[in-house]
């Protein structure tokens, strides 16, 4: 299947970059609503509708959220792409509306989207709370659980820019996971479902971004959503979208997730998945926290007249200033950095630190410098 025309062909152009909010992703509802596939399921904290889209008539019934945190925006541009695609009319369209049922929360936080925080107005991470249900939008996403009784559940969610694939200094551009459904890990028929599930989407995967698949921490913790639903006995997947080469905007990690996507579904249609594929699930490397966004290696400071080479790295934090998410770069660790891989690499070859300020660098200080006096550094990035 050629994955690059399907996703130019159904890629929702009035949705870009980071900042996907209720106003983004509406018009959109409403123009995918020709059917009355669209309802309101309930209300944030703040009062914003929580919606629900509809669509499928097969006996396949697949439940999938997005945005469940705020600032988690990537698998609901590729959820859109996704949903486009089923109103292509074209013969993978008629194929999966026929087998599939799909239920989509495409955004279960719409107060942190706007707020562009992880949790939502309370402060409550929503994915901790799936025991106690004490916020609005988990007792919506639980009620939703309960009345669609879903055969597969979708939990998708974004990853910070420091997840590589375990050791290989390759970056985690997608991670995946079948959550456990108790402390010892153990898998049962459900989680093998989730397992092999996976297995397909990577098989699909590793064609196309080669080492850049992760396979995500799988200790138990009954307050996630995704260790309850499979606790319950739902096979549960977890979609983690993460850092692809220059790509902080996230719009080639959607199409490799829309990709993902698709690639699920078909491998669920063909019933690709009765098979055991234990060995082929662990084969999968395991996210590493390994990447900083830059590191400056072989940099000459001098901390009150005595010299030192030694590199730092720099972090952007995402900033939601005047309705743009900005990228800020920060120092956030000096030392040996020994095992750790940068997404900028620049060695300064004992190249003299300064600033305007102080004079060395400093943990949480904004990555603004020059080295040797000549190369001047603002937000991380060399300026010419
Ligand atoms: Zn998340």
């Amino acid at each position: 299947m050629n994955f690059e025309a399907l996703f130019t062909d159904n890629k929702d152009q009035s949705i870009s970059g980071r900042y996907v909010t209720l106003d983004s992703i509406e018009p959109i509802l409403k123009r995918l609503n020709t059917n009355n596939q669209l309802s309101v399921i309930g209300e944030s904290v703040l009062g914003k509708p929580i919606y629900k889209y509809l669509i499928g008539t097969g006996n396949i019934k697949i439940l999938l959220w997005s945005q469940m945190h705020g600032n988690e925006s990537t698998t609901t541009k590729a959820l859109f792409d996704f949903l486009n695609l089923l109103h292509s009319k074209s013969d993978l369209a008629t194929k999966l509306l026929d087998r599939f049922s799909f239920c989509c929360i495409p955004m279960l936080n719409p107060d942190g989207s706007e707020l562009y925080t992880r949790e939502n107005a309370s402060k409550v991470d929503l994915n901790r709370d799936s025991q106690d249900l004490t916020q609005p939008e988990s007792r919506v996403l639980q009620a939703e659980y309960n009345s669609f009784n879903p055969d597969y559940c979708y939990n998708l969610h974004d990853q910070r820019t420091i997840f590589g694939v375990s050791d290989t200094g390759k970056t985690a551009t997608l991670s995946f996971l079948a959550p456990s459904y108790n402390a010892a890990r153990e898998v049962n028929a459900s989680r093998l479902k989730a397992i092999n599930v996976i297995v397909a989407i990577n098989e699909v995967l590793q064609e196309l971004i080669p080492g850049q698949i992760g396979r995500f921490d799988d200790s138990f913790n009954i307050n996630c959503i995704g260790d309850t639903f499979q606790y319950l006995g739902t096979p549960t997947i977890l979609f983690e979208a993460g850092h692809f080469q220059d790509d902080y905007q996230r719009e080639q990690t959607r199409k490799y997730a829309f990709v993902a996507l698709i690639s699920s579904f078909l491998a669920i249609y063909e019933n690709d998945i009765v098979v055991n594929r234990i060995d082929e699930y662990l084969n999968i490397p395991q996210n590493n926290a390994v990447f900083y966004d830059f590191i400056y290696k072989k940099v000459r400071i001098n901390y009150d007249g005595i010299e030192k080479i030694t590199n730092f790295a720099l972090q952007y934090k995402e900033e939601l200033i005047e309705n743009m998410i900005t990228f800020n770069a920060y120092f956030v660790e000096i030392g040996d950095l020994e095992g750790y891989y940068g997404h900028y690499v620049y060695d300064a070859n004992e190249a003299l630190y300064s600033d305007d300020e102080d004079g060395f660098p400093k943990l949480g200080k904004k990555a603004n410098f020059y080295l040797n006096k000549s190369i001047k550094i603002v937000n991380g990035l060399i300026i010419k």
